[in-house]
């Protein structure tokens, strides 16, 4: 373990940790990212490893035609003794063929397709030349390059950089737009919608519920983020001028404040017309919330590295809930989009970044806390050692931004304490 130099802005020092990491690669988005974009689909160039995983992340939903498949390399792929562009030609030419109705096929990368070096960003030039109506892109979902959230960041970077663009300079430049970023439930992007148009800002989503409804990126974007984990994506909107709107995360009665206030005082919408507009949710999330922190107030809580929600949610819980942070690990940590919520964590909390997964299973053992939120592989020997889990997953697969899920947030911290109470009565 070393202790980093400070991390501007924030003066807090970081445990780096460079060992062995479990979590699930960048795969596991598209479970969340085809239900969000219907008319898009998702072909992993991959393995039978790849396609069992995304079976079994996604195996809870039987669609009768699925909005995602594995493009399976066989040995002959590996060994080189195939074309592999000449194959999946054919495969994507199949697969538009008998579905009229996708609008965006993402070409996604995988550990065995980058081992054999397949260009799939070519792959999909050259498809996208023989094709019109439709848009062929392609990421990286491999576990080589991207763990578990990170998979969306890449996918919605793609997406960006095939959004229209408004150039500098241009009428269109001059009026300032606003843009949530990050693949949020339709049921939270109706919430946020009705919030900001009571404030009387309009405000578009990316992505939206159709992928070719794309907004213009350009010097008038005024985005906010939605999830921690979009480094890329925000870098792609950096690059075409677009300006990131700094705020914590809409987790909890106050975060949920505090980002919408962000936006809030960008666009100049006055004091009483925001309290007016967040004032009825607010009061709903905070009495959601009163319910659970008996539950979780005093209760000692550990953060794995897994999902990069994990500083934000501890803040959430530390804030909101007045539990108390043991360590809070987390597989990236992006100084600069999280500076509102590390400056609202105690100095004595310890952040560790990256895994090293035997140093920090020592560390929850030896500090025995009331909960880790941790990977599924990690959940069942702690369990078996009589210590509490919550799966870091359920938190990605679960409406929890925004003051209506902000009770609901809360539950998914408080249940498994109540249960191991319950247990042990
Ligand atoms: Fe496994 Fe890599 Fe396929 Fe992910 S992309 S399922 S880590 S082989």
């Amino acid at each position: 373990m070393t202790v980093a130099a400070p991390l501007a802005p924030s003066p807090r020092p970081v445990l780096r940790e460079r060992g062995q990491r479990e979590v699930f690669c960048g795969l596991t988005g598209i479970v969340w990212l085809h239900r969000k974009m219907p008319d898009a689909f998702f072909l992993v160039v991959g393995s039978r490893t790849c396609a069992h995983l995304l079976q079994s992340a996604a195996g809870v939903m039987i669609f009768a035609e699925p909005r995602f498949a594995t493009a399976i390399m066989e040995e002959k792929d590996l060994a080189g003794l195939a074309d592999m562009n000449d194959e999946l030609d054919a495969v994507v030419t199949r697969l538009l063929d008998r579905r009229p109705g996708i609008r965006t096929l993402f070409l996604v990368g995988s550990c065995p397709s980058e081992v054999i070096k397949l260009d799939l960003p070519r792959a999909a030039q050259r498809l996208q030349s023989q094709r019109t109506g439709i848009r062929i892109l392609s990421y990286s979902g491999s576990g080589i390059e991207t763990t578990f959230t990170e998979g969306e960041d890449a996918c919605l970077a793609a997406l960006a950089r095939s959004a229209p663009w408004t150039p500098a300079g241009s009428e269109a430049a001059l009026i300032p737009e606003l843009l949530v970023a990050g693949a949020l439930p339709d049921i939270v992007e109706d919430q946020f919608e009705r919030l900001f148009a009571d404030m009387g800002l309009p405000v578009r989503f990316f992505p939206g519920r159709s992928s070719t409804d794309l907004p213009a990126i350009g010097p008038h974007t005024r985005f906010l983020l939605a999830q921690p984990f979009l480094g890329e994506t925000a870098a792609v909107f950096e690059d075409r001028g677009a300006v990131r709107i700094p705020a914590p995360f809409p987790f909890g009665a106050e975060g949920t404040t505090a980002w919408l206030q962000a936006a809030a005082d960008l666009f100049g919408v006055d004091p009483l017309t925001f309290r007016r507009a967040i004032a009825p949710g607010r009061e709903r999330a905070k009495r959601a919330l009163e319910r659970h922190r008996d539950q979780l107030a005093g209760k000692r809580i550990f953060f794995m590295p897994d999902s990069q929600l994990e500083v934000p949610l501890a803040r959430f819980l530390a804030t909101e809930c007045d539990a108390e942070l043991v360590e809070v690990g987390t597989p990236y940590l992006h100084a600069r989009h999280l500076a509102p919520e590390l400056a609202l964590l105690g100095d004595d909390v310890v952040i560790s970044e990256g895994q090293d997964v035997d140093r920090q299973l020592d560390r929850v053992r030896a500090a025995r806390p009331d909960l880790t939120i941790c990977g599924l592989g990690l959940a069942n020997p702690l369990e078996a050692e009589g210590l509490s889990t919550k799966w870091a997953i359920e938190l990605v697969f679960t409406p929890i931004h925004g003051f209506e899920q902000a009770g609901d947030l809360a539950e998914l911290f408080s249940r498994p304490l109540r249960r191991r109470d319950l247990i042990r009565i």
